[in-house]
């Protein structure tokens, strides 16, 4: 019989974790406070506006912010699909694009996020984890998102997107009410922990919404969309599901992981 030894971390001997996956590797990991000025007119805003557009649809929402955002937006983008890249290009020119690069993408989702960056004028800044996968094998042990997939969200998805929002009053998501039940009663606008906006223009729309806008205004498709996977994140997390079952279904599967943080 062969025992394999797991250490305190659930690593294996040879895995060579050196680090405690709760701490972050040392670097920028936090949002850097807004001027006192900006964060008082947010929440101003989000008192005023938040029940006015709770059910409001995306050009409104969008529409709202470029007139009343006291400062840069930006439009969070999974390259699941390009829906919000489109809306954000109509409504909220002024916006810049922000793409977390986890480095466990499909090599599918990258190739969405080149097409985006020539198709649509705004700039597309791509967000990058302080540590390298093979960095983070030696630091944390092989397969963090195995062992410890929140840590690994919060070191590859959370913390990098908190530093990148750092120059923006706000950001927009692609959030939808139809996503589960922890998103049912997501709000359109509301504030995020460091007191920026936080625009969810598509919160109303269903999955059949989202698919007649790509086919009307022929957006760039993701081929996994069509291969049995309706919600995409890293490869390592994310497998197909079967028709008519959650579209989230596939995200972590086999753990009771349903979100990575960011909402
Ligand atoms: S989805 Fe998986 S690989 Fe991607 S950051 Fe989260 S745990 Fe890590």
């Amino acid at each position: 019989m062969t025992f394999i030894q797991i250490n305190a971390l659930g690593n294996q001997p040879g895995d060579r974790a050196t680090r405690d996956p709760e701490q972050s590797p040392e670097g920028p990991n936090s949002t850097t406070p807004l001027p006192m000025d900006v964060a008082k007119r947010n929440a101003e805003l989000v008192e005023e506006w938040a029940d006015q557009l709770y059910d409001a649809d995306a050009q409104t929402i969008l529409e709202w912010a470029a007139e009343h955002a006291p400062g840069k937006i930006a439009v969070t983008l999974s390259m699941e699909n390009t829906v919000l890249a489109e809306l954000a290009s109509k409504y909220l020119p002024e916006s810049d694009f922000l793409f977390l690069d986890t480095g466990y993408h499909f090599k599918e989702t990258l190739e969405v996020a080149q097409q985006v960056d020539q198709r649509y004028p705004q700039e597309l800044v791509t967000a990058l984890p302080l540590l390298s996968r093979p960095e983070q094998d030696s630091v944390y042990g092989k397969n963090l998102y195995q062992n410890n997939p929140t840590a690994c969200c919060r070191m590859r998805k959370v913390e990098p997107l908190a530093v990148n929002l750092s120059p923006y009053a706000g950001w927009v998501t692609g959030l939808r009410r139809v996503d589960g039940p922890t998103r049912a009663q997501a709000p359109a606008l509301s504030l995020d922990a460091t007191g920026r906006l936080k625009i969810s223009p598509i919160i109303t729309w269903s999955l059949e919404d989202t698919e007649n806008y790509i086919e009307q205004q022929q957006l760039i498709i993701h081929p996994l969309t069509k291969q049995g996977y309706p919600s995409i994140g890293c490869e390592t997390c994310t497998l197909p599901v079967a028709e008519g079952e959650d579209p989230r279904a596939g995200r972590w599967a086999g753990s009771n992981k349903t979100e990575c943080g960011l909402h």
